[in-house]
């Protein structure tokens, strides 16, 4: 997973480390992990904010990366976004937004509880959903070469 797993090993909350890397025209543009807000403090020192079982202090990686780019004016049209897993419907809903036309995640993971791949995949008609697992299992994706 390269360079995806290794932003993923920044991540502030050790509940989840999860990388989300941004890539158009095979360049990486941004990069986000799970962390607090600027300025607020890490759940490493501060302890998690638990809400029904997810901890809500910080912001995802997918959110993350996409605030990177706008914050270096760098545009997210037509790009595809490479993550450590199916991004949660709230991201997947600005990735669409912010023109991203590809997710690519490593493996499934139910972001919220009655979530499933089948209906976070149904759902969203706007993007295309890749799990590279599923595709180096059908011999279409190699994950040791995963770029980003
Ligand atoms: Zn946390
Ligand atoms: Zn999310």
């Amino acid at each position: 997973m390269g360079i995806v797993d290794k932003v993923a090993e920044r991540c502030t909350c050790a509940r989840t480390p999860k990388g989300a890397v941004l890539v158009k025209d095979n360049r990486i543009i941004a990069t986000g992990y799970i962390g607090s807000v600027a300025g607020q403090p890490h759940c490493d020192e501060a302890g998690h904010q638990m809400v029904d079982g997810h901890c809500v202090r910080t912001i995802h990686a997918e959110t993350n990366a996409i605030a990177q780019a706008a914050r270096h004016g760098i545009s997210t049209d037509g790009a595809t976004c490479y993550t450590t897993v199916l991004p949660c419907s709230n991201c997947l809903k600005l990735l669409i937004n912010s023109g991203v036309i590809r997710v690519v995640y490593k493996e499934y993971y139910a972001p919220q509880p009655g979530d499933s791949k089948e209906t976070s995949h149904a759902e969203i008609g706007r993007i295309a959903l890749d799990c590279a697992t599923d595709l180096e299992a059908q011999g279409k994706f190699k994950l040791e070469r995963w770029m980003p």
